[in-house]
C-alpha cells in the first residue's frame, strides 16, 4: 500500500473529501475555524493546510458526549474526529468539499487555544504589527500558506532546472570577511579572537568566483544574504538570492541560460508563457523611461524636448538641463482641477519636481500653461515629437537632468497605473545592459562601482581610463520584469592587472586592496577562467510572480520595517557574561539584559 503520510490521527486531510466518499468512515484532525450554533444543530468548520471540511452535530442524531465536547470548543482548538461522510442538505459551491459533511462518532480535543488576537481567515482583522507579533497565527491564513507554497515550488523548480542545466549546488560560509556589495555589513564578534569580527556575507560573490577558479564550471546556491541598509520600504536585512556563476561564458551565454530558467519558472509555477526578452542598453533605458528598470507593459515613453523648447524666452526651460515630455494617453479630457492635482502630485518631496507644464487641445485649439512664450505651431511640434494625439495631453517637466528623469519616470508610472496599463497578470521581461562601470560619489569625492568592483569593463575603452572613467561601460546586466529588477550580474575580471586597475580607480591604495582582496587577486594569478554570473532576488521574484508588492508576505518570518523581529523581540541586549566573553563593552545608554 502506498503510504499517504497522514500519520495515525487521520485517514484524510480537510480538503480532499468529495461526493465519491459519501458513506465512508473517515478520521480527520485540524483546527476549529468557526462554529455555527443553531440550538439543536451545530456546524463546525474544521481547517488544515489543505482546506475546510464541515462537521455536523445534531441533537438526537449524535452522542451526548460529543455534543458536550462540542459545546466547549473555541476558535483554533485542535480536534480529532471520526465519523461518516454524508451528503450536505445545502451545498457550498465555494469550497471543494462543499458537497459533503461529516457526522462525527467521536470528537476529541487534542489541544485547546486561547482566543486568537485576530481572525484567522482569508482576510484578517488584525493590524500589521499584531500579525507580525503572532506570525505563527498569521501563517495559518490561506493567503500566506499559498505564498509559501508558491515559494516552495519556486525553490524546488529552480533546483531541478539548474541541476539539469549542469549547475552544481555548493554552500559557502556565513562567517566571513566584508564583501563589497555597497551596503554595510552585519558583523559577528569573535570570542576566540578578542577584538576581532566576522562579517556576514552581503553575497557569496568572491566565493563563487573562487569556485570558478577551482574548476567547478557552473555553480549555484539558494542563499541567505545580509545587508545592513538604511530603512527603505520593503527591504529585509536578510534576504535570499539564487546565486549563480559560470565559466567560459560571455554576456549572451548568461542571458540565454537565465532566460531559460526564469521562463521555466513562469511556465511550471504559473503556467504562463513568458514573452521574448527584450534588450535595452542602460543609456536607452534612461532616455526612454527615465530609469534603469523600466516597466515596459505600456508605452507613453519620455520625449526629450530641449531642442524645441529652449531659447524662446521661457526661463524655466532655458535654465533647465533637461526638458522632458510625457504623452499622457487620453489626458486631453483632464480638467483644470485634475491638472492642478497632478501638479501637486509631482511637487511632493518624494517626486521633487518644481512644476508641470501641460499642452492639450481645448475646443479644437492647442492650449498650454506656457502660451505666452510659444506659438501654436511650436506646441504642435512638441506634440508631434512626443507622438501625442489630439485626445492626449503632453505633460512637461524641466530642471536638473537626474532629478527630472526621476520625476518623469515616476509620473509615467503613475499615469500608467491610473490608466490601468500595468496589468497584474501580464509580464514583460527584458535585459538592461551596458551599465556604466562607476558613479561619482560627491560626498566622498571618489568613484563607486555601480555593480561591484569585480565587474569587467567592456573591451576597447583604454583611452577612457585616464580621460573619463565616469563614462566607462561595464559588462553588467540586470533582468527586469514589469519595472522590478529581479536579478543582476556581470562578466567578471579574470586578470590581476585589470582587477588592480579597478581598485585603483575606486580609490583603494595598493595596501587597502591587498588587505581586503589579496586572496582574490592572488587566486587570479593561478589560472582563472573567463567567468560571469548573476544573482536573483528570490523573495522579490516570488512576490512578483505571486502578484504582490511586498516581499514580506513571501518570507515565513520576516523583520518589520525597522529591521526588528517583533515576535522574538530582536535585536535585544545580551547578558554581561556574554559581553565579557566577547570582550565587548557597551557604552552608557545602550541596552544589555
Ligand atoms: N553578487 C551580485 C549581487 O549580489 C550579483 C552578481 O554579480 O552575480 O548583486
Amino acid at each position: 500500500m502506498r503510504h499517504n503520510f497522514l500519520g495515525m490521527y487521520r485517514t484524510h486531510n480537510c480538503g480532499e473529501l468529495r461526493k465519491e466518499n459519501i458513506g465512508q468512515k473517515v478520521q480527520l484532525a485540524g483546527w476549529v475555524q468557526r462554529i455555527r450554533d443553531k440550538g439543536s444543530i451545530k456546524w463546525i468548520d474544521l481547517r488544515d493546510k489543505f482546506g475546510i471540511t464541515q462537521l455536523i452535530l445534531e441533537e438526537g442524531k449524535c452522542d451526548g458526549n460529543i455534543l458536550k465536547t462540542a459545546s466547549e470548543l473555541g476558535r483554533e482548538y485542535v480536534i480529532q474526529t471520526e465519523g461518516e461522510v454524508v451528503e450536505r442538505y445545502s451545498k457550498n459551491p465555494d469550497i471543494q468539499t462543499g458537497d459533503i459533511e461529516i457526522r462525527p462518532n467521536t470528537l476529541k480535543v487534542l489541544s485547546v487555544s486561547k482566543t486568537p488576537p485576530f481572525t484567522i481567515e482569508e482576510e484578517s482583522d488584525g493590524g500589521e504589527e499584531l500579525r507580525m507579533k503572532y506570525r505563527y497565527l498569521d501563517l495559518r491564513r490561506p493567503p500566506l500558506q499559498n505564498n509559501l507554497q508558491l515559494r516552495h515550488k519556486m525553490l524546488q523548480e529552480t533546483r531541478r532546472a539548474l541541476d539539469e542545466f549542469g549547475f552544481m549546488e555548493i554552500e559557502t560560509p556565513f562567517l566571513i570577511k566584508s564583501t563589497p556589495e555597497g551596503a554595510r555589513d552585519y558583523v559577528v564578534p569573535s570570542r576566540l579572537h578578542e577584538g576581532e569580527f566576522y562579517a556576514l556575507p552581503q553575497s557569496p560573490q568572491t566565493f563563487k568566483q573562487l569556485l570558478m577558479i577551482s574548476g567547478y564550471d557552473k555553480y549555484f546556491q539558494i542563499v541567505r544574504c545580509f545587508r545592513d541598509e538604511d530603512l527603505r520600504a520593503d527591504r529585509q536585512p536578510e534576504f535570499t538570492q539564487i546565486d549563480c556563476e559560470m565559466s567560459f561564458v560571455e554576456i549572451r551565454d548568461v542571458m540565454d541560460t537565465f532566460e531559460a530558467l526564469v521562463s521555466r519558472l513562469f511556465k511550471t509555477v504559473l503556467d504562463l508563457e513568458l514573452p521574448a526578452f527584450e534588450q535595452l542598453s542602460y543609456a536607452d533605458s534612461m532616455r526612454r523611461f527615465g530609469n534603469d528598470r523600466p516597466d515596459t507593459r505600456f508605452g507613453m515613453e519620455l520625449c526629450h524636448l530641449n531642442d524645441l523648447t529652449q531659447g524662446k524666452g521661457f526661463k524655466v526651460f532655458d535654465n533647465a538641463e533637461a526638458v522632458i515630455g510625457i504623452p499622457f494617453t487620453g489626458g486631453g479630457s483632464y480638467s483644470r482641477k485634475q491638472i492642478d492635482a497632478l501638479t501637486d502630485w509631482v511637487k511632493r518631496p518624494q517626486i521633487g519636481a518644481m512644476g508641470l507644464v501641460y499642452v492639450k487641445y481645448v475646443d479644437g485649439e492647442l492650449k498650454s500653461s506656457v502660451d505666452k512664450f510659444f506659438s501654436k505651431e511650436e506646441l504642435a511640434g512638441w506634440m508631434e515629437k512626443a507622438e501625442a494625439g489630439p485626445d492626449d495631453m503632453l505633460l512637461i517637466l524641466a530642471g536638473e537632468k537626474a532629478r527630472t528623469l526621476f520625476a518623469a519616470s515616476e509620473l509615467r508610472l503613475e499615469l500608467g497605473s491610473r490608466l490601468g496599463l500595468r496589468k497584474p497578470g501580464e509580464f514583460k521581461p527584458l535585459w538592461v545592459y551596458d551599465f556604466p562601470m562607476f558613479e561619482w560619489d560627491e560626498e566622498e569625492k571618489r568613484f563607486n562601482a555601480i555593480h561591484h568592483p569585480f565587474t569587467s569593463p567592456k573591451d576597447n575603452q583604454e583611452q577612457l581610463w585616464e580621460k573619463d572613467p565616469g563614462s566607462l561601460l561595464a559588462n553588467a546586466y540586470d533582468m527586469v520584469i514589469n519595472g522590478v529588477e529581479v536579478g543582476g550580474g556581470s562578466i567578471r575580471i579574470h586578470r590581476r592587472d585589470m582587477q588592480e586597475l579597478v581598485f585603483k580607480a575606486l580609490g583603494f591604495s595598493k595596501e587597502e586592496a591587498e588587505e581586503k582582496f589579496g586572496f582574490l587577486m592572488e587566486a587570479l594569478e593561478y589560472g582563472a577562467p573567463p567567468h560571469g554570473g548573476i544573482a536573483f532576488g528570490f523573495d522579490r521574484l516570488c512576490a512578483l510572480m505571486g502578484g504582490a508588492d511586498s516581499i514580506r508576505d513571501f518570507i515565513a518570518f520576516p523583520k518589520n520595517n525597522s529591521a526588528r523581529d517583533v515576535m522574538l523581540n530582536s535585536p535585544s541586549g545580551i547578558s554581561p557574561k556574554q559581553l565579557d566573553e566577547l570582550s565587548l563593552e557597551i557604552s552608557q545608554g545602550s541596552k544589555s539584559s
